[in-house]
């Protein structure tokens, strides 16, 4: 059984959340960890883009260069977070697995 998260907050002036985990685990993320490791079709073709051609660098909007906040956290099933970037990109499904590998420990 992996674990599953008991609480939910946004750090405010952190650009970070914080998930509480049954297993008594809190572990902080920011954003832009989050927006990074989006799992989606998209961003993992991208990625495996620029790790075919690193000089190759994405041009940025300037939309995209803001910092990303994440505008929400929903529910997928009993095993994921859709997470909702400001950048308008929702495809992700952060499975908790996937979760507890990202971000930090904190006390
Ligand atoms: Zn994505």
């Amino acid at each position: 059984m992996d674990p599953t998260p008991v609480e939910l907050k946004k750090l405010e002036g952190e650009n970070a959340l914080l998930i509480g985990w049954d297993d008594g685990q809190r572990r902080r993320y920011t954003y832009g960890e989050l927006r990074k490791a989006c799992p989606c079709v998209t961003c993992r073709n991208e990625k495996k883009q620029a790790a075919a051609d690193p000089v190759k660098l994405p041009i940025l909007t300037p939309l995209e260069a803001q910092p990303v906040q994440v505008d929400k956290m929903s529910l997928a099933g009993n095993y994921a977070y859709r997470i909702t970037f400001s950048d308008g990109h929702n495809t992700g499904l952060f499975t908790f697995e996937h979760l507890r590998e990202l971000g930090e420990v904190v006390e």
